[in-house]
């Protein structure tokens, strides 16, 4: 009997984890299983946001992809070049190819910062960075070691991104660095978003733009970025409004990666890929699943997403293996933790049906929900622990359920109808 072949594209956080998941599952004998990436840097992405303001270094957030999957499982470093649905095979850079019974999807988001006018234009590096990359994070804490006042924008030109509180995060810890480098009184902060309020959940929302206000964080809504004017220094949306600033700090358009658009019946116009939202079965074929931030369900773009959707996907690659009806088994469930600055954090937890509330988390003696505390900026650091050895190696994390749990959440009052 020849093995199943399961071929997992992308080995970030989804594609090690499903692997890894996939490996305990089922022996060699009965699947064989690669997982495709074009480099050999995994990057712990959360760490990203700490980087410019030193309190952690590039060579701490990343470790080679191969060490992070179990030793059955093949690794293959190649670029993918598109995927041939109707043969099954998915063609690499350099004229090889995989052919597979099961595909898994796990190409991730992709910044698109080109296609902002005059984003990477001049001063691109210079005066006009973004976080959301290993080097755009390590230039931008030499430029804020040389930042001595002025005007600091943050801004969000298009959804979705990964991990959409990141950027408001950034405006938290930016307040308390310049505190603590005793100029916060020379530096203006602003936070421009295409959003009509600070996040996209309402009461979130609202906690998020007092928190700004009280940090001193201008709050810009409503400004769909249409140029970014480098030399000039400023923000120039669609309908002409204008932000002047001295430092900008852009979170680019995503987009899925390319191959995507190279593989006709795969992905949409921003080349995510159609997906279930309850089974993670991709729109294109029974045979393909989809996690991560490379699916286009209306879950956020998160680690904490792509961990919980974990559970659902294997079980279902093993549904399908067996001939067996899938399970509805996502809910959604993401939860983030809110760096606030000097030492303290937030945390949300929410699904596709409700909303952030207060509480605490997972149960009634667990991290508090919407409240800054202590507590979770712990949590937050030891997040890095979790994710390199358990979250990656597809451990159950004791006392963390997929689904988002409501123990200890204070219930939520029904809309008014
Ligand atoms: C600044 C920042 C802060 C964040 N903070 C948090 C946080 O606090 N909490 C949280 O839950 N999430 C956070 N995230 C989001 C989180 O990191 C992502 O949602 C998560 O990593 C998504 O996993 P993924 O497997 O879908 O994609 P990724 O982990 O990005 O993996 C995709 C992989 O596909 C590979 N690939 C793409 N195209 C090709 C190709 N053509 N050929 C070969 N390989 C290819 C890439 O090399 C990559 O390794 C943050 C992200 C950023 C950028």
């Amino acid at each position: 009997m020849t093995a199943t072949r399961i071929v997992i594209l992308g080995a970030g956080t989804g594609g090690t984890l499903a692997a890894n998941r996939l490996r305990r599952m089922f022996p060699p004998s009965q699947v064989q299983i690669s997982v495709v990436d074009q480099d050999d840097r995994h990057v712990y992405q959360p760490g990203l946001l700490f980087v410019p303001f030193g309190l952690t270094h590039p060579e701490d957030i990343v470790r080679p992809r191969g060490n992070q999957l179990h030793r059955d499982i093949d690794y293959v470093r190649a670029h993918i070049e598109h995927v041939d649905l109707d043969a099954d095979v998915v063609h690499l850079q350099g004229a090889t190819s995989l052919p597979y019974d099961v595909l898994i999807v796990a190409t991730g988001a992709r910044l698109l910062p080109d296609e902002t006018e005059g984003l990477t234009g001049p001063g691109w590096m210079e005066k006009v960075f973004t976080f959301y990359d290993l080097a755009g994070a390590g230039a931008l804490e030499g430029a804020f070691a040389r930042f001595d006042g002025g005007r600091i924008v943050v801004n969000v030109v298009d959804l979705p991104i990964k991990c959409p509180v990141a950027p408001l995060e950034f405006c938290f810890l930016a307040d308390w660095y310049f505190t603590e480098r005793g100029i916060r009184d020379r530096v203006q902060l602003t936070y421009v978003t295409p959003l009509d309020g600070a996040f996209t959940k309402p009461t979130a929302s609202k906690l998020l733009a007092s928190m700004l206000e009280e940090k001193g964080v201008d709050l810009v809504t409503e400004f769909n970025t249409g140029t970014v004017d480098g030399a000039g220094g400023r923000l120039v949306s669609y309908d002409d409004r204008e932000v002047p600033f001295d430092l900008a700090v852009v979170v680019p358009l995503h987009g899925g990666a390319e191959y995507v658009g190279r593989s006709p019946g795969l992905g949409d116009e921003l080349n995510f890929v159609p997906t279930d939202q309850r089974t993670l079965q991709s729109s294109a074929r029974p045979n393909v699943f989809v996690i991560g931030d490379a699916a286009n369900v209306p879950a956020s773009k998160a680690g904490s997403v792509t961990h919980f959707e974990g559970e659902t996907l294997v079980e279902n690659v093993r549904h399908f293996l067996a001939g067996e009806e899938l399970e509805a088994g996502f809910d959604g469930h993401a939860n983030c933790f809110i760096e606030s600055g000097f030492g303290k954090a937030m945390l949300i937890d929410f699904n596709y049906d409700h909303e952030p509330v207060p509480g605490h988390y997972p149960g009634p003696i667990g991290l508090p929900l919407l409240k800054e505390s202590r507590l979770n900026h712990l949590g937050k650091l030891m997040f890095q622990w979790f994710y390199w050895h358990s979250l990656l190696p597809g451990r159950e994390i004791p006392g963390i359920n997929p689904t988002m749990p409501s123990a200890g959440k204070a219930r939520v009052a029904e809309p008014a109808h």
